[in-house]
């Protein structure tokens, strides 16, 4: 069997520590930290604090740098099983890892040499990645010829930023992030944009709201403001308006970890349906003997296991792209695993009947996370038809 069907060894190990620190520090806290009011507070330090102490939070960074240099396939395995605990603590710790793995890539020496090391020690790192802005969402995923309206002037040594970016996660939270500014006027986001990279304390950058949202509420996601704030040309990532190509160069595999962060949802959903399946008795056996229920929670299984391994390979392939990378596994996976994972959530609900509509079941909360990822990372619309541009076009 090909490699990326079995576990070895370190993912064995790796995956352990994780679901140790799902089952002791995320499982018992996550309904309680969801039900908060204030969006802000349903975030947690103490989480992200303890998965540092279990190198969770520095997996994909190097050994150079105190992590592990976790290959793609490994790192969502990590994100679902993060998934399953909370979807929100599995997109937070996605978006670093994965951030600090682009970093690797796309940063020159001296930007990592100045960012990286203070990243990899402080318990409290996380990063952010900011590219939609109100009136330019979509247009990023199927290049519509607009410019951002985050835009930049040339100055002495650097450049002027003024705008805003909003929906974005960890965007209060971060230490350190990736902006997509617009730097050349009268060309379209996919020609005229650079990528700067941004410390949170650079004067004329402040956070804007933080938005309530429905689910995911373990994660926080805020608007980015910029006001006159000074780029230096030491900022600059890769070149000045190719930013574009930032994402699709150094990072193929950013759909597939989003796919793996609503897969673990899925899972959770599954897992809470057999459950009750077992235990609920109708018609004078419990229902997982009814024909019906039996068919439903096999259909959920096959969707689980054929959404996994689709990830799998878009992540391996991702990694090793001489063997058979193809396009349209950076955009399709998630859209498959986010389908699912709605399919498989109002199923759960179906099997509790009654009982999950209450919200002491623990569904509710469930499938609101489990919408979440139909319009995060793109939505799935969308990468069909950025799919099909691979397919039928280039
Ligand atoms: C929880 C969450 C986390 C997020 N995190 C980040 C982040 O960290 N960083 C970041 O930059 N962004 C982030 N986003 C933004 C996310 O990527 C966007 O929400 C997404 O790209 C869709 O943009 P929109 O919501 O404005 O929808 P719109 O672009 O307004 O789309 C609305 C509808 O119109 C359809 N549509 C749009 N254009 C076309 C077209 N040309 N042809 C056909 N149909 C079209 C879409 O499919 C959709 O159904 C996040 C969003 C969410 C919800």
């Amino acid at each position: 069997m090909h490699e990326i069907f079995i576990e070895t060894e370190d993912q064995r190990a790796i995956l352990d520590t994780v679901r140790r620190f799902v089952e002791d520090e995320v499982t018992p806290r996550a309904a309680e930290l969801d039900a908060k009011e204030d969006p802000e507070d349903g975030f947690s330090w103490e989480i992200v604090e303890k998965a540092h102490e279990v190198g969770i939070r520095t997996m994909t960074l190097s050994e150079e740098y105190g992590g592990l240099g976790t290959d793609s396939l490994t790192t969502s395995m990590v994100i679902e099983e993060l998934g399953k605990g909370d979807l929100g603590i599995s997109v937070i710790f996605a978006q670093t890892l994965k951030i600090a793995q682009i970093m690797q890539k796309a940063l020159n020496e001296e930007q990592q040499t100045r960012i990286l090391p203070g990243f990899a020690e402080d318990p409290r790192g996380m990063l952010a990645i900011g590219i939609t802005e109100p009136d330019n969402a979509s247009n990023y995923f199927i290049p519509h010829p607009t410019p951002f309206a985050t835009s930049a002037e040339r100055a002495d040594g650097g450049w002027i930023v003024n705008g805003m970016k909003h929906f974005i996660s960890n965007g209060n939270r971060a230490s350190f992030y990736l902006l997509f500014v617009q730097t050349e006027k009268g060309k379209n986001l996919a020609d005229g944009a650079t990528c700067f990279l941004v410390e949170r304390d650079r004067p004329g950058f402040t956070i804007g709201r933080v938005h309530d949202k429905m689910g995911e509420r373990l994660a926080n996601n805020a608007e980015l403001i910029f006001q006159d704030c000074f780029m230096p040309d030491e900022n600059v990532v890769g070149t000045v308006g190719n930013g574009y190509n930032v994402l699709s160069d150094f990072f193929p595999q950013s759909n597939a970890y989003a796919g793996a962060s609503v897969l673990g949802v899925a899972e959770a959903c599954y897992a809470k349906a057999e459950e009750w399946a077992k235990i609920r008795v109708q018609g004078g056996k419990p229902l997982v003997e009814h024909d019906g229920i039996r068919a439903q929670l096999a259909e959920m299984r096959m969707l689980l296991d054929a959404s996994r391994s689709y990830i799998h390979r878009a992540c391996y392939l991702a990694d090793h792209q001489e063997e058979g990378w193809d396009k349209t596994l950076g955009a399709l996976p998630k859209a498959m695993a986010s389908q699912a994972a709605w399919k498989i959530a109002t199923w759960c609900m179906e099997i509790h009947g009654g009982h999950g509509f209450m919200k002491e079941f623990g569904v509710a909360k469930l499938m609101r996370d489990s919408a979440a990822f139909l319009h995060s990372d793109g939505v799935n619309r969308t990468l069909f038809l950025k799919a099909a541009r691979f397919m039928f076009e280039e």
